[in-house]
């Protein structure tokens, strides 16, 4: 299961934005991008004009960083989006935001999305009472997402559901009980999409 290792900080300052990769911390006044808003490296201030192809790239970099997936992994939700009938940036978009381990991280299961698809692929959530350790599973309207009815599983994500009051999206519902459960109410639209994006030049991109 291939993921994004290293510093990740130096992923929001080279795009320019808060991908809040750190959990708790990147609300915090010691989130790196706000202490040093500039790309990462020894030659930040020499850098030249952004190209029209650096542009594209970047949005693509910003999409692939925020949610975690790796390039190979994103060609094959772009080519599964533009197969599909509307409008191919809505749907790549929402085929992220409905990937198990981005759920599990807006229902405030897991404090960042690296910590939730640990979450998943440790085996602590299950969808529609059954196990499921795929983080990039995706949900589908009437899905429902729960914590394993197990004490370290329960402890992790009642902690976290205390300490992250994060505003849960209007495609899915909470219940934050005894046993945390989520809901798919809805698929995903532009609207519930959390991360400013022109998915334009994605699709300009990924289409040469
Ligand atoms: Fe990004 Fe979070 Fe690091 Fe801030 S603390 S730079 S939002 S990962």
């Amino acid at each position: 299961m291939a993921r994004i290792t290293g510093p990740v900080c130096r992923l929001c300052r080279r795009d320019g934005l808060k991908l809040f990769l750190k959990g708790t911390r990147c609300d915090t006044p010691k989130c790196a991008i706000e202490r040093r808003d500039s790309a990462p490296g020894m030659h930040q201030f020499r850098r030249g004009k952004q190209t029209d192809y650096g542009l594209h790239l970047r949005e693509k970099q910003k999409v692939k960083h925020y949610y975690g997936v790796l390039e190979r992994q994103f060609r094959g939700y772009f080519q599964r989006a533009s197969r599909s009938k509307g409008n191919t940036g809505n749907t790549l978009m929402s085929l992220l935001e409905r990937r198990l381990d981005n759920v599990v991280h807006r229902l405030g299961f897991g404090a960042s999305r690296a910590q939730a698809r640990q979450l998943v692929a440790h085996g602590h959530i299950t969808v529609n009472g059954r196990r499921c350790d795929i983080p990039s599973y995706i949900v589908v309207a009437g899905d429902v997402v729960r914590v394993k009815n197990r004490v370290g599983s329960l402890q992790m994500v009642q902690g976290n559901l205390t300490e992250n009051r994060r505003l849960v999206p209007e495609f899915l519902s909470l219940d934050a009980g005894a046993i945390p459960e989520g809901r798919v109410v809805r698929l995903p639209e532009a609207n519930d999409i959390s991360i400013p994006i022109q998915t334009q030049l994605i699709i300009e991109l990924c289409s040469q």
